[in-house]
Parts: structure tokens; C-alpha cells; sequence
């Protein structure tokens, strides 16, 4: 059933050399404001279409076209070997380096904005043809791709924390954009952007993770080992910085259930 056609990506390899030179013309050239940031949006990625939304980071696509070049996918599975990106005709999608509130199942409440983080993703990426580009590694432990998503040029992934509607989802080592996903988080906390217009923050102080990115209360069981240790004065600092919430002891109130 799974098997199918699958597409094999070149990636990688002397990709490396070609990158270092683009980057010394790009420095020799002095060509270096762009108002996006330092950030390029390279078209190098696979089109595919957006055939359903499951939730606001969540999405199953549909791929035009067979192998695309100049992957930027620097290509590793969840198993950490270094392999050509392949994918199935059909995949689910999971955006990186965000998080959006769960929706909820059968019988579960769902969590505040969840189903409004849905519509928001249905409105700006159903039925679209997007662009998927890769990191470190590409599939998670669900089997799930793991892309950040282009429509129209716009980077979705920053997009959907700019407005308010995922939270920063740091992820080692699928970091290539986390500067300009965590600026965007900055800028949506101040203004009090969709889920932050709504948040309380623990006043008290936190710790956080400095390897997972996950901040915890001083009680929590989880604690990192004291190597691992970073102090915030407060939950607001902790997430300015870039760290989420562990799920045990800030647990969300309103999450009735259990879900993957
Ligand atoms: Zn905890």
C-alpha cells in the first residue's frame, strides 16, 4: 500500500560548494539589504498541492512533478542517515518550526484558537500550490514530512506565528529559519496577535532546556540536568527566547484529552 511511486531527490554533496560560492558573490557584491532579511527565498523546494488541511500545522499535499532541483533539503531521515529526500504522490506535511493549538477530537474540547489556527491554514493554503523546502531531517517519527511551506513567495511557517495562530516550535536540528520565525514571534507577543491577546503568562520564574527548548515550572519533573539549565525570570522571557512550554507541567487547561 505505502510503497508507490516514489520520487527520488538529489540533494546535497556539491550543492555545499555551490552554496559557498553564491555566498562570496553575495558578500563581494555588497547586494546584502534585503528588507525580508538575510534570509533568501530560494525557489530551490518541491511544488505540490495543498489537497486538505488537517490542522493549523498540519497539512496533506499532493506533489505536481517528479524529482525538483537544487533541494535545499540537506537530507536526513528521522533515523539520522544521510539519504536522498524521497518522498510518495501524497503526503502528510508537518509545517516546522511551528506549533498551532490542537483542534481537538471526538469528545475533546480542543484548544483555545485551535480550530481558528485551521481556518487561518485552510484560508491562505487549501487547494494552493505551494513550495516545500526541507532541513536537517525531513520526516518525523510519524512518518510525517517535515517542510516549511512557500504560497505566493511568503514563508507560511513565519506567517502563521507572525499572526498569532502557532506558537515557535524550536526543533534541532531543523533550524534554518528559526531567526526569522522567532522574530516574528516577538513581534506577535508584543502586539498581542491572535493566541497572545488572549494568553496569561506565569509570572514566576522558569526553566528552560537549552538543548530541547522546552521551559519548565522549578517543580516540574522533567527538569533538565543542571548542565542543561537556563534560568528565566519569567514564562513571557522564557518564550521571547524562544522556548515552549513542557506539556506536563503547563499543561494547557483548555485540552480535555490526550493526542498524539
Ligand atoms: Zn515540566
Amino acid at each position: 500500500m505505502v510503497t508507490g511511486v516514489l520520487f527520488t531527490v538529489v540533494s546535497r554533496g556539491y550543492f555545499r560548494f555551490f552554496w559557498f560560492l553564491a555566498f562570496l558573490i553575495f558578500l563581494l557584491t555588497g547586494c546584502g539589504n534585503q528588507p525580508d532579511g538575510p534570509l533568501s527565498r530560494s525557489k530551490s523546494g518541491m511544488s505540490a498541492r495543498v489537497v486538505e488541511v488537517i490542522d493549523g500545522d498540519t497539512v496533506r499535499v499532493e506533489f505536481l512533478s517528479g524529482p525538483a532541483v537544487g533541494l535545499k533539503g540537506r537530507g536526513s531521515d528521522v533515523s539520522g542517515l544521510q539519504s536522498p529526500v524521497q518522498v510518495s504522490p501524497v503526503e502528510k506535511v508537518r509545517l516546522i518550526g511551528v506549533n498551532a493549538p490542537e483542534t481537538g477530537g471526538k469528545g475533546q474540547a480542543g484548544e483555545l484558537f485551535g480550530l481558528k489556527a485551521k481556518e487561518y491554514t485552510k484560508e491562505h493554503l487549501l487547494n494552493r500550490v505551494v513550495t516545500l523546502e526541507f532541513d536537517v531531517v525531513y520526516r518525523d517519527r510519524y512518518g510525517r514530512l517535515l517542510a516549511y511551506v512557500y504560497s505566493e513567495e511568503k514563508l507560511f511557517n513565519r506567517q502563521l506565528v507572525e499572526d498569532g495562530y502557532a506558537q515557535l516550535y524550536t526543533s534541532p536540528p531543523n533550524l534554518l529559519h528559526l531567526e526569522e520565525l522567532l522574530a516574528a514571534q516577538r513581534e506577535a507577543v508584543r502586539s498581542g496577535r491572535g493566541l497572545w491577546g488572549v494568553r496569561d503568562f506565569h509570572s514566576g520564574r522558569v526553566v528552560g532546556n537549552r538543548r530541547s527548548f522546552v521551559y519548565h515550572r522549578p517543580g516540574c519533573n522533567h527538569l533538565p540536568s543542571l548542565a542543561n539549565r537556563v534560568w528565566f525570570d519569567s514564562e513571557k522571557e522564557a518564550v521571547l527566547a524562544g522556548y515552549r512550554p513542557c506539556k506536563s507541567c503547563f499543561r494547557s487547561p483548555q485540552k480535555a484529552g490526550n493526542r498524539r
